[in-house]
């Protein structure tokens, strides 16, 4: 056995490091079933553990990569054989509800979901919400930046953060778990860590700010018959339920096809219509909202935005409507599926797509593609069907997806990150002199690149 797992096992005791069979019994990542590849998983239970792996890891030049719950879209975490692996999943547990500051103290290894309910049993709500809530952690999350359904009324993960500890890849803590809202003493370093990737350390802890829980909450499945009518929409809810609007989560015609083939999703409405909005209002005014609801669905019906409208009666019909939205297993499950996350104006969307369309046609004619997005924050996600081996066909299809995209100034990356999957793409989006000064905060916190090494940028 390699002397530092050897050494690791000392330390940590034998069921914190695994090995052998215990590695590749996992898979690679959410999106891929491969076994894992690395010379071992180490799984700390306490920030000082994390320390003391990532200090023995320095002094050896270990490259170490860390998992969270492994559904990042961008290969951020993948690991090979030679990687030390640092899971967070002991690190799991939240410290604090504090239901009159509204804050959370929680480790970075809990998952989301569980994170969610325990809050609202406290009669809080954690605005952050995703498809991979299931699986995917609040370390993940925050080295993500992660984005999700509520980032139209609550923003990303970013504006949730208000404190943070983090672990240098020296093993340096560096503790920044400020709960207010304000403090401006000096430089707020816990940016740092945030949509970073994981490349400049690692999050142990997070202070998340909290909402009180909405009284009532108001949803709709609506068909619109074209994309002009999305803006129409978007626009119609935020004049007249304003802040109430929580989710406004577009399909394309051919998205929600796609899922509500035979044995799949069953369809709530008629397949044929060319987009369909879901959305959703929480409001804390039960006698006013649900009847103010209505009516705007109705003013839209008025106003031809929408042509027909489901609006679920129980928490099940909800449900059975945002698995529409989140469960993309009947598109995912044609090999191989390449999946895009890019944002530009709303004002663009329309005109962009068509281009993508067209070029993909040309460029990858057997290529069939699915569109979706959270379009109130701009945000456009793609699902390609290759339908062909061709060694190719991965790099003709992001040749459609981003080379229209330098004509609208979009983002490469809305909300999944860089990676390694989207590095040659970084330039496309940013200048030369931000990806240098990325790679000077990479030489600064990490000089030997030892921690997630190659992650957004060398
Ligand atoms: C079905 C599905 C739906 C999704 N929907 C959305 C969505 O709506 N919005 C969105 O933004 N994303 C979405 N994603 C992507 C993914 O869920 C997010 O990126 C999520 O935040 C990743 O969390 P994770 O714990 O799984 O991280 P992982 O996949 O384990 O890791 C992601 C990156 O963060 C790093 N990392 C993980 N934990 C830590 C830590 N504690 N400290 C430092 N670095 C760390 C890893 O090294 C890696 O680089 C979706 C994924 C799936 C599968």
């Amino acid at each position: 056995m390699d002397d530092l797992v050897a050494l690791l096992k000392r330390e940590l005791g034998d069921a914190a490091v695994l090995t052998g069979d215990d590695v590749s019994a996992r898979a690679t990542s959410y999106w891929d079933a491969a076994p894992m590849q690395a010379k071992a998983i180490v799984r700390p239970g306490t920030t000082d553990e994390v320390a003391s792996v990532l200090k023995h890891c320095y002094e050896r030049n270990q490259p170490v990569v860390t998992h969270g719950g492994l559904t990042g879209c961008v290969q951020g975490a993948q690991s090979d054989g030679g990687d030390i692996v640092i899971s967070m999943e002991r690190m799991n547990q939240i410290e604090d509800i504090d239901t009159v500051a509204h804050t959370l103290t929680v480790q970075a290894g809990a998952v989301l979901e569980s994170v969610q309910n325990d809050v609202a049993a406290e009669g809080m709500f954690l605005p952050l919400d995703l498809g991979a809530r299931g699986s995917c952690t609040i370390g993940g999350n925050v080295a993500t930046n992660a984005g999700g359904i509520n980032v139209i009324r609550y923003g990303m993960a970013r504006a949730l953060v208000l404190g943070l500890e983090a672990v240098l890849p020296d093993g340096t803590v560096l503790s920044s778990m400020n709960k207010m809202l304000k403090n401006n003493a000096g430089f707020d370093l816990k940016q740092l860590f945030i949509g970073t990737e994981g490349a400049l350390g690692i999050v142990t802890r997070v202070v998340l700010r909290l909402q009180p829980q909405a009284t009532t909450r108001n949803t709709a499945l609506a068909a619109l018959p074209n994309f002009a009518a999305i803006p129409a929409l978007l626009n119609h809810l935020k004049s007249t339920v304003g802040a109430s609007l929580s989710a406004f989560e577009a399909m394309w015609g051919n998205y929600f096809a796609g899922v509500t083939e035979d044995g799949w999703h069953k369809a709530p409405m008629g397949r044929e219509h060319s987009h369909y909005i879901l959305f959703e209002c929480d409001g804390s005014d039960p006698a006013r909202d649900n009847e103010r609801f209505m009516e705007v669905v109705e003013q839209a019906f008025e106003k031809g935005i929408i042509e027909d409208a489901v609006i679920p009666k129980s928490e099940a019909e909800r449900s059975a409507l945002w698995a529409i939205r989140d469960d993309f297993e009947a598109i995912v499950s044609v090999k191989p599926v390449f999946l895009y996350d890019v944002s530009l104006p709303i004002t663009s969307m329309e005109a962009y797509v068509a281009d993508v369309e067209a070029l993909l046609a040309k460029l990858l004619p057997t290529a069939k593609i699915y569109t979706l997005g959270h379009i109130g924050d701009g945000n456009l996600h793609f699902f390609v069907q290759a339908h062909t081996d061709d060694a190719e066909a991965r790099e003709l299809s992001d040749r459609a997806i981003y080379e229209p995209l330098a004509n609208y100034e979009g983002s490469v990356s809305a909300e999944h990150g860089i990676g390694f999957e989207k590095k040659e793409w970084l330039s496309q989006s940013r200048s030369a002199a931000e990806i240098a000064v990325m790679q000077q905060l990479k030489n600064t916190f990490d000089p030997k690149h030892l921690l997630n090494s190659g992650v957004v940028v060398d």
